[in-house]
């Protein structure tokens, strides 16, 4: 089974590897899908400690009655293994009480202490 992020691995070796802390994500792009990926499994822990310290709120805003369902990826800026900062701009499919949705968002990426954290939309 493919993982929740849209990339054909299985979860566990996809993005599961850096919500159990094995790995870090190599790129803004990486870190944005394992985002999604942790919002689909309810990771809220590392929600949190891949949030830039500067924007981090004191919860994630998980919503229970919320059923992630894909993610497609639009369109990125920087963000690669040479790059601090990034964009990528996406959008994330849901269902909620049996009705399907989407949100799209810019979000800004920036990389502290060498690790690929989310600053917020744009
Ligand atoms: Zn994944």
């Amino acid at each position: 089974m493919a993982c929740h992020c849209g990339l054909s691995a299985p979860y566990r070796d996809c993005c599961g590897r850096f919500h159990r802390g094995e790995a870090a994500a190599p790129t803004a792009e990486l870190l944005m899908r394992s985002r999604f990926s942790a919002f689909a499994v309810g990771d809220e822990a590392y929600l949190l400690r891949t949030w830039h310290p500067a924007s981090r709120p004191p919860g994630a805003g998980l919503d229970r009655r919320v059923r992630w369902t894909g993610l497609e990826i639009l369109e990125t800026t920087g963000g690669s293994v040479v790059h601090t900062e990034g964009t990528v701009r996406f959008r994330a499919h849901y269902r909620k009480r049996g009705r399907a949705g989407a949100m799209e968002e810019n979000s800004r990426f920036a990389r502290v202490d060498g690790r690929w954290v989310y600053e917020g939309g744009l």
